[in-house]
Parts: C-alpha cells; sequence; structure tokens
C-alpha cells in the first residue's frame, strides 16, 4: 500500500515528497530576510494577507525535541495549526498525532498515517465520532468521566483508554481544569467502573495548560500520575502508558530546557523503562514557524471633534489614527481573544517617520474587531504592509470567515539546507 511503501522510504526521502508537492521553496535565512521573502511575495499574489511558514522552524524544533526527550513521543496536537504543510511535514518527521475530532482523525488518515499513530485526545467525544474511531481502527483515546466510559462500553468497547487527570495548571496562560480531567480522589472509581465494564484503561493522561510557566506543573503532575498507577496495580490493572499533554513553548529554549530535564528526571523516577511516555505538543511546534503579512485597507484620521471618544489623546497637534487591515480578530487574530496573544505590528518597509498613536481594527463590520488598541506606530498609508511572527499557533486554526473574510492563504519555505536534511 502507499502508507507502507511510504514508511520505507527516509526521513530526508519523505521531507523530499513533501516540499515537491507543496512547492516549499528553499530559504537561505543568512542572505534572505523575512522582509524580502514578503517582499517578493507581493508580486506574486493578488491577496490582502497571507503567511509565510518556514519549515525549517518545525525541523529544527523536531531535532531539539528529540535531543532533550528522546524517551518522549511527540503526538502533534492537530487542533494548534492543521494545515497541510505542518501535517505533512510532522508526518515525514515521524511524528504521531493528537486528534480532537473526527475531522481531525479524517485528515491525519487522509495523509496515509496508520492509525496507531493517532490518540483521540478529547475526553467528551461525540458519538458519531467515536463509531467513526471504530471504523478505522483509532483505538488509543482519553476519558474522563463515568458517562464517556459508558458510551465508550456501547460504542467502542474494544478502545484503548487513557484517564485524564486534572493536574495544578495555575501556572498556565490557557487553564483546563474547569473542563476536563477528573479530581485525583475520584480516580480509583473510575478505574474500578472500567474494570466492571470490561474495558481497558492503559494509562494517564494530564495537560497543565497551554503556555506553562513552569516545570514543576509537570513533575507535581507526574506525581499524581504515579499514585493513579499505583491504585491501577491494588485493582490489578497494569498501565503501560503516561501522556504529558502539551503545554511546551517553542520560543523560549532556556524554559524547554528546564522543562525537558523535570520531565526526563521525573519519569526515569518514577516509572519503569517499558512504560511508554508521549505528549501532545501544539504551539510548540506550530508557534514560532509563521509569519502573518497583511496590508493596510483603509484608513480613518481621528478629528478634534472626535476628541469625546478618544479621551486618552492629551496633545491637540498629536494625530490619532485608526488603521483596518485585511486580516482580523475573526481571523488570524482570533489569537488575541482566543489564547491571551499580544501580538506586535512589524513595518515591512522601515520609516522614519515618528510613532502616531493609532489602534489597528480588522476588515469586518464588527466594531468588536480590534486587534491592537491604543499602540504606537509611524503614520501608514493604504496599501503599506505590516507583518506579524509567532503566528502559527491557535490563529489559522481557530479562524472563521466571517463576513467573507477568508483565511489567509501559506506560502512554503524552508530554511534548512539541502545537505543538513540529509543527515536527519
Ligand atoms: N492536548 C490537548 C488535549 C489540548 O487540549 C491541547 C491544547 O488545547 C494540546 C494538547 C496542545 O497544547 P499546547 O499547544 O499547549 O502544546
Amino acid at each position: 500500500t502507499a502508507s507502507s511503501t511510504c514508511s520505507l522510504l527516509s526521513r530526508c526521502e519523505k521531507l523530499d515528497i513533501v516540499r515537491k508537492e507543496l512547492d516549499i521553496k528553499p530559504w537561505d535565512t543568512s542572505k534572505t530576510s523575512i522582509q524580502e521573502v514578503i517582499t517578493s511575495l507581493l508580486d506574486k499574489t493578488d491577496r490582502d494577507a497571507f503567511f509565510v511558514a518556514d519549515v525549517g522552524v518545525i525541523i529544527k524544533h523536531w531535532q531539539k525535541w528529540v535531543k532533550n526527550l528522546p524517551n518522549v513521543t511527540p503526538y502533534y496536537a492537530v487542533k494548534c495549526n492543521p494545515t497541510v504543510g505542518v501535517l505533512r511535514v510532522l508526518d515525514a518527521l515521524g511524528t504521531n498525532y493528537d486528534c480532537a475530532s473526527r475531522t481531525e482523525i479524517e485528515s491525519v488518515l487522509n495523509l496515509g498515517v496508520d492509525p496507531s499513530r493517532i490518540i483521540y485526545a478529547n475526553p467528551c467525544k461525540q458519538i458519531s465520532a467515536l463509531k467513526f474511531a471504530r471504523a478505522h481502527n483509532v483505538k488509543l483515546m482519553t476519558f474522563d468521566n463515568l458517562s464517556e466510559l459508558e458510551k465508550i462500553e456501547k460504542f467502542f468497547p474494544e478502545a484503548e483508554l487513557v484517564l485524564r487527570i486534572a493536574p495544578d495548571d495555575s501556572k498556565s496562560v490557557m487553564r483546563f481544569g474547569s473542563k476536563f480531567g477528573v479530581h485525583i480522589d475520584d480516580c480509583n472509581d473510575l478505574l474500578e467502573m472500567a474494570k466492571e465494564m470490561n474495558l481497558k484503561v492503559v494509562g494517564v493522561s494530564f495537560h497543565v495548560g497551554s503556555g506553562c510557566q513552569s516545570g514543576d506543573s509537570y513533575a507535581d503532575a507526574l506525581i499524581m500520575v504515579k499514585s493513579v498507577f499505583d491504585m491501577a496495580k491494588k485493582l490489578d490493572m497494569e498501565l503501560t502508558l503516561v501522556d504529558i499533554g502539551g503545554g511546551f513553548t517553542g520560543s523560549d529554549e532556556e524554559k524547554f530546557n528546564s522543562f525537558t530535564k523535570v520531565i526526563s528526571e521525573k519519569t526515569a523516577e518514577l516509572f519503569s523503562p517499558n512504560v511508554k511516555i508521549i505528549a501532545e505538543p501544539g504551539r510548540y511546534f506550530a508557534a514560532e514557524s509563521h509569519t502573518l503579512a497583511v496590508t493596510v485597507i483603509s484608513k480613518r484620521s481621528i478629528k478634534q471633534e472626535d476628541n469625546r471618544q478618544h479621551p486618552r489623546r492629551t496633545s491637540n497637534n498629536m494625530r490619532q489614527y485608526n488603521y483596518y487591515l485585511a486580516d482580523g480578530v475573526y481571523g488570524s487574530f482570533n489569537n488575541t481573544k482566543f489564547d491571551y496573544a499580544k501580538v506586535e505590528p512589524l513595518l515591512l518597509k522601515p520609516s522614519n517617520k515618528q510613532p502616531t498613536p493609532c489602534t489597528l481594527f480588522g476588515p469586518t463590520c464588527d466594531s468588536i474587531d480590534v486587534i491592537l488598541k491604543d499602540t504606537q506606530i509611524p503614520e501608514l498609508k493604504i496599501g503599506d504592509w505590516l507583518y506579524f511572527q509567532d503566528m502559527g499557533a491557535y490563529t489559522i486554526a481557530s479562524s472563521s470567515s466571517f463576513n467573507g473574510f477568508c483565511p489567509p492563504p501559506v506560502y512554503y519555505y524552508n530554511s534548512i539546507p539541502e545537505e543538513e536534511l540529509k543527515n536527519l
């Protein structure tokens, strides 16, 4: 079959196929800046906003992961950025996948990925999706409540279950504890019930929250996992899998190094070597790989008489502008609402004008469509371009086409030299 032939290919050969099929252009970052790449694309596109994705960034992060956590298999969290370039490059590297829905499972299976490389990591699943998972042999899945067990007993009794516990997520930007994860005190009951139903529990998972700020969160959660392993043992259930979830930073190397050190030490201390350790990193791989370029489509100078609405303007001489950009919070900048992102506008062409106060709006007819309020940028004109870095995580994934403004296209580049790819 196509997928078994493909599994015989080396990483480099697989990447080569992806590079050709997605038309990924080589990019020597020592010679060509991101501004030059964006400028070169302006002649080739009629779009008012687009992404430049550097798959080299994803590859470098993968190399770093393998170096720091050689015993932790990454299952990329598709929800973070489900675009074909990210999924296919990670597939070529041999990464597995965390899927949260039928559509995510389908798009990963459509790449030719074996179902054993998927974890269906949504503790609350639709029955239709559960049936779909069974039909496609996607067995590994998380659960954290009794009604989920009842559903699984009825619709997928051969599933391999991972009990998601609720760790302390107070040191993360995006917390999940109010929605997911069973309290440690209720784990024993759930394990007993699974046993009564003849369901197979294989392991324990947690998510310390996205944008985690402290390695201690992982250490504490791993201690909780160990206590669930002990509970299971008393019930004659042998657990063999620990899923440490996501939460990893891709942009702060020091922090990543400190987290991974804690994780390596704690997993070695608490679990025997035949326990499989997996993770569900999303942001780690995707965030830094994408830059968004976006043009100014309209501009409004705030007049003196508008002063009432803009009480912060102090000097009468100081002009203030509203700029309307081709992408907004209903699109890629939804990260400013859903992901607490702080975005930084950068000018494609350097300007020697003084920064002036302004607000950046998105293109829709809704006044909530504010990307950045009361910031300072040298005066822009219609048709000028801005760019925003680190826009790969939770941007395209959760953008809508409200008012007919569709998500921007992605142009792919690879900053890793050909020679280095051969050694992957
Ligand atoms: N796993 C699960 C179950 C999640 O809900 C998420 C994020 O929402 C992730 C993994 C990925 O998290 P991160 O992007 O912080 O790595």
